[in-house]
Parts: C-alpha cells; sequence; structure tokens
C-alpha cells in the first residue's frame, strides 16, 4: 500500500560520501515534489570518521532506527588512514547488511550517451545481481587453527537464500520490462560444470524459473559469460550469480559502461533496502567539489523503484524514471565531472539534472 510519508535514513558516511549524498538528496527531492510524494529524510553518523571521534563506526541505537526505515541512502563509508587493531577498514555498510540479511546485491550497468567506454557496445543496459551472504564468503567467519601450509574456504549454497535471490531476479526481469523496455530475460552464472555447490544452485535455478514461464533465461558457465560482458554485453539483462562471480562481474560490467562514477547499488532483502553508489570514499577528491554525482543520484532513483515494488506506489515509479531520465539527457549534453573527461564540478552537474527534472 502506498504511503502519504516515507522514512529515508541518509548515511552519507566519509571521504566524498557528504557531497554525493547531497547532491542526490536535491534531485531525490525535486523528483518526488512533481509526483506529490513526501519523504522524511534523517541523517545518522556512521564510518570512519565517527569511530576516529567515538570508538565506534554506529550507534547502536542508530543501527536499530536505520532498520525501522522504508528505505537507506548510503554515501560511502570508510578511509584508508582510519583502520582497526586487526588492520581492518572500517565498514559499518557490511555489518547493517549482515545484520538485516541483506542478500541480494543489485548492480545495473547502462551504458549512457555522452559517457566514455573502451567497450565496442551499443545499448547496453544489464543489471547483475549478486548473492552476498553465502556462496564463497559462508565460512568468514568459521574457526581455522593457524596453518602454514594449506588453508580452505568454504562455498556453501543453501535452497532457501538461492530461491529468494532468484526470485528477485525474476522479479527485477519483470519490473525492468514494464519500466525500463528491457527484454525481461535472465541469465545465471555458476561453475556446474566443476563444482558441486554450482550444480546444486542451477537446479534450483531452473525449479524456480519454472514458476516464470513468461521470463525467458539462460545458463552460462561464469567464464565464458564474463568474457561475454566484454565481446557481446548487449545479450544480458538480468544476470545472477554466487557471491565472489558476482563480486568480480559486477566491477567488469560497471567498466563496460564508464566506470564507478556512474554505477548504482543496492543491497536488499524482501524486507530491507540499502542504495548506495558501488565507488568508495574516493579520499583523494574529498571536500574538492569534483565528485561524480551521478551513481549516488542513480541509487537514489533505485531506491525509489524498489519503495515503488515494496508499497505499489506507481508514483515512486514515475519520480525514479524522471530522474533516470534527466540525469541521462545532462550526461550526454554535459556538464560532466573530470572522471568523464569534462570540467564540470559536483554542484554544476547536480543543478543541471534539477533544472532538467523541473522542466
Ligand atoms: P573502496 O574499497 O572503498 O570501494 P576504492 O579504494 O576501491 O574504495 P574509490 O574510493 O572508489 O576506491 O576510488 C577509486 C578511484 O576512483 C579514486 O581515484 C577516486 O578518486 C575515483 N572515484 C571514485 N568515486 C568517484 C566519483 N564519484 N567521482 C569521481 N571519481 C571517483
Amino acid at each position: 500500500m502506498s504511503k502519504s510519508t516515507y522514512q529515508i535514513a541518509l548515511l552519507p558516511g566519509d571521504g566524498i560520501g557528504p557531497e554525493v549524498v547531497d547532491a542526490a538528496v536535491r534531485v531525490l527531492q525535486a523528483g518526488v515534489a512533481r509526483e506529490g510524494i513526501e519523504l522524511e529524510l534523517k541523517t545518522y553518523e556512521a564510518g570512519a570518521g565517527l569511530y576516529q571521534r567515538t570508538g565506534e563506526s554506529m550507534a547502536e541505537a542508530d543501527a536499530q532506527a536505520v532498520g525501522r526505515a522504508d528505505a537507506v541512502l548510503l554515501g560511502a563509508m570508510g578511509l584508508p588512514t582510519v583502520r582497526k587493531a586487526d588492520g581492518t577498514e572500517i565498514a559499518p555498510q557490511i555489518d547493517l547488511r549482515e545484520r538485516y540479511g541483506l542478500f541480494a546485491s543489485l548492480r545495473p550497468c547502462e551504458l549512457f550517451p555522452g559517457v566514455p567506454t573502451r567497450v565496442k557496445a551499443e545499448k547496453v543496459n544489464m543489471l547483475v545481481i549478486r548473492e552476498t551472504t553465502e556462496g564463497l564468503f559462508a565460512g568468514r567467519h568459521d574457526k581455522q587453527e593457524p596453518n602454514d601450509e594449506a588453508v580452505s574456504d568454504r562455498l556453501t549454497i543453501t535452497r532457501v537464500t538461492s530461491e529468494k535471490l532468484f526470485e528477485v531476479a525474476f522479479q527485477q526481469a519483470k519490473q525492468r520490462r514494464a519500466t525500463h523496455g528491457t527484454p525481461g530475460h535472465v541469465t545465471l552464472l555458476d561453475k556446474s560444470n566443476v563444482l558441486r555447490s554450482n550444480a546444486f544452485l542451477r537446479k534450483v535455478f531452473d525449479e524456480v524459473a519454472e514458476r516464470h514461464p513468461d521470463v525467458e533465461t539462460a545458463r552460462l558457465y561464469i567464464d565464458a559469460g564474463s568474457m561475454m560482458f566484454v565481446t557481446n554485453p548487449e545479450r544480458y539483462d538480468v544476470v545472477v550469480t554466487e557471491n565472489v562471480f558476482g563480486d568480480i562481474t559486477s566491477e567488469i560490467a560497471a567498466g563496460v559502461v564508464g566506470g564507478l562514477g556512474v554505477a548504482p547499488s543496492g543491497d536488499v532483502s524482501l524486507k530491507h533496502g540499502i542504495f548506495q553508489p558501488s565507488h568508495g570514499s574516493a579520499p583523494d577528491i574529498a571536500g574538492k567539489g569534483v565528485a561524480n554525482p551521478v551513481a549516488t543520484i542513480l541509487s537514489a532513483a533505485m531506491m525509489l523503484e524498489w519503495l515503488a515494488q515494496q508499497h505499489d506506489d506507481a508514483r515512486c515509479t514515475e519520480a525514479a524514471t524522471a530522474i533516470r531520465r534527466a540525469t541521462a539527457a545532462i550526461l550526454q549534453d554535459g556538464p560532466r565531472t573530470p572522471d568523464l573527461g569534462g570540467k564540470g564540478t559536483t554542484e554544476s552537474v547536480t543543478d543541471a539534472i534539477v533544472t532538467a527534472l523541473k522542466n
């Protein structure tokens, strides 16, 4: 059921995070105003900066409050200079992923006219869906005795997570067909010719596919499928795969469409959704006003599409479509930020998108 007001938690984070979230909020507000949607935005502090000052990366009360929001928009978290005693970076976004069971990472990769790419491709519009809680990461908390001769990692595929993952993939294929004009097709990437766990993954995929006869499917081995991101990316619509295969192929897909500055993402469960750019906190350009806001703006559009699905609210789809159109127009005509070869700033790009949305 559509809501009168959506509660959105903002987690700007570190580095360029606050700059790109501010930009995305301006665009989001302009987009929802067109449709008469009310947003209640609340900002929470989390990340390396907070850890430096307080010794914790996110307050427990805030982590709970974020879980009660209708959706979350996150900037970027972590700084290479701020580390925990074990040497790892501060990453409360990973804690949130685990805490709220966000098992699917959605990484749409669309080639926009005006964005330089090194790949010979014309119409690329794909969505890579990576499982994020099991697969080859399943055993990362397993206890292990120190061993200097051999070390193993565990790859586990469960039916319950795989069924949920594939349901998300088929729903996304249908939603994209309705709102993006994509064919409504799902490709599974696996290594079912060698790994038993992956043969099981394919079996569950086949079962779920039978429940969605209106969506065409393909199954490819991960090696051949990876090559096709470069040689024939147009063949893909929705691509779904195991954790580490998805980690790698989603970055290849982002590279095909012009890099991290234009690559949005969303981590979702059946109930919760956190949307964020695929890039990190980019401390090398933080505070200079040149961060590309497009990945975060497109993440905000994804957030609206997810809210549309969760609450059966067509207004959110309309607002998301308007934001994507306005962003595509500015990518084509400029201004563009320096990472895309332009001379624009975060502010000039954002101003241009907001103006395009108001017209
Ligand atoms: P993480 O491990 O947190 O994902 P990373 O170390 O891989 O981060 P990023 O912080 O994403 O790296 O930055 C990689 C490079 O891309 C840097 O040179 C950075 O300046 C650039 N970059 C990242 N995001 C943007 C952006 N939005 N606009 C312009 N340049 C960016």
